[in-house]
């Protein structure tokens, strides 16, 4: 396994519009600025596996003007773990990066949001962000029958790509209701940015049947997913199909924030108005710190990456800029909150934790997510608590644990090393190791 180490002035973890912006707007200051992400190409959920030619406008700007600048990228990496203040570890597929900084940007996204029910393990029952990532690479999905269900926007913007590229969508299922979904065009009366998507997505959705008040029950199949059952406004109905693509609104990625100290405040990464995080010289970007859509990653990240370099007056600008996309995302936050009928969504069999296949009457049985994890398991999988964490956080409303190195499951090989061994009581979880 070879090594390296190197030291930036700014370094970004995630490379996304937030991760991005940030490095550009750093190194365009003049300082060393590094940026590390765990994908084969940078661009995030959003940006990443579209060709240059496909890019949006908006894509292709950022990754123009970051080719020209001077930012040291580095691929496939995936960070897992500090060994002392300002360095941290990424390990790639044969390598161990120790990098260091003095000033660091988190930009590490939101992920989907998974209710389990009745065959959600089945296979071809996939988060929505998922599938849509999956056909980005390769899947061919020309035919295929598609149920897109769960709440938030990305379920419209994936079943619009989804039929882009020649699936059928007999319906998208929105837990949200009419009223909601009303209000929230009202509020987005302002926005013409967001009107013109909205207006596209209906264009590129046209004879969609789009079902408010409505969720999966349960999904059936002998080997591989066949057919789902919805509820509809009060009634239940099932609908042949190939795939399920589910997913319940996105949530932070906090992990690392919370490894490296810094505080949580809601769920979200707690910042000042310059991006700093509760520890000094860490700053903070998009989605962990709010899940407000693209341009308020974009906007947090410039002023993060200029605040980070230095270049308070300047990030100061952007303020008012922020202040209106913040606006989003508190809308986005009322439209799609969970309705408290999808507490019911298991049944007792159903495994919760599919990493160690718990099920629900088992998590039941305990009071915390501490309590269930030392006595079932439950979140020291591989996806070490991902998927099931937030799960359990809204189903039986337990708080999570506090996170402990490797944050992300790392070869012993490269907690061996000196600098990547954690220390004695913060030792790794035997879930965390592969
Ligand atoms: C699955 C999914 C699909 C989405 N699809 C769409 C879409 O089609 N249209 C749309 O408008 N919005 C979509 N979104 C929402 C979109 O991602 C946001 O609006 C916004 O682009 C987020 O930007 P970001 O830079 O904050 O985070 P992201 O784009 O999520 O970027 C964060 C990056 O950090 C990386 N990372 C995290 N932790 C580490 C680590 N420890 N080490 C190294 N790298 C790390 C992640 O892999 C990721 O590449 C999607 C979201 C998700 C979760």
């Amino acid at each position: 396994m070879s090594r390296e180490s190197q030291r930036f002035d700014v370094l970004v973890i995630g490379g996304g519009p937030a991760g991005i912006a940030a490095a550009v707007r750093a190194a365009e200051c003049g300082v060393h600025v590094g940026i590390i992400d765990d994908n084969a190409t940078l661009g995030g959920q959003i940006w990443r596996g579209e060709s240059e030619d496909g890019c949006a406008e908006e894509a292709a700007k950022w990754q123009g003007r970051l080719r020209s600048s001077a930012v040291t990228a580095f691929c496939g990496r995936r960070v897992f773990h500090q060994p002392e203040a300002g360095v941290l570890l990424a390990e790639g597929a044969d390598d161990l990066c120790q990098l260091s900084y003095r000033n660091l940007v988190l930009a590490t996204g939101a992920r989907e949001r998974f209710l389990p029910f009745p065959g959600w393990t089945l296979p071809n029952v996939m988060g929505a962000g998922g599938l849509q990532a999956m056909v980005k690479s390769g899947l061919p999905i020309q035919g295929k029958h598609v149920v897109v269900a769960g709440t938030g926007p990305l379920l419209l913007a994936v079943a619009a790509y989804l039929r882009k590229n020649g699936a059928i969508i007999p319906i998208i299922c929105e837990q949200a209701s009419w009223g909601s979904l009303a209000r929230f065009g009202v509020a987005l009366l302002g926005e013409p940015g967001k009107i013109r998507q909205g207006l596209q997505l209906k264009r590129e959705l046209a004879g969609v049947p789009l079902a408010a008040n409505s969720w999966p029950l349960a999904a059936y199949g002998s080997q591989t997913l066949e057919r789902v059952t919805i509820l509809r406004s009060g009634k239940a109905e099932t609908i042949p199909c190939d795939y399920l693509a589910c997913g319940f609104h996105l949530v932070p990625n906090v992990e690392l924030p919370l490894l490296l100290g810094c505080q949580i405040r809601g769920g979200y990464v707690q910042i000042n108005e310059y991006q700093q995080t509760t520890m000094q010289g860490i700053f903070c970007a998009g989605e962990p710190t709010g899940i407000g859509g693209v341009e308020l990653s974009l906007v947090e990240g410039e002023i993060a990456g200029l605040a980070a370099a230095g270049r308070a007056a300047d990030a100061r600008k952007l303020f008012g800029v922020r202040e209106r996309a913040r606006r989003f995302a508190r809308i986005l936050d009322r439209t799609f909150r969970l309705r408290t009928q999808l507490r019911r969504l298991p049944s007792p069999e159903t495994l919760v934790c599919r990493c160690e296949d718990v099920s629900y009457s088992r998590l039941r049985a305990y009071s915390s997510w501490r309590a269930a994890k030392l006595q079932t398991r439950c979140g020291m999988g591989p996806c070490q608590g991902r998927i099931c964490g937030p799960a359990t956080q809204y189903l039986l409303q337990w708080n999570p644990d506090s996170v402990r190195p490797p944050v992300f499951p790392a070869r012993v090989e490269s907690l061996a090393t000196p600098a990547g061994a954690p220390e004695l009581e913060h030792t790794a979880v035997p879930g965390g190791l592969r």
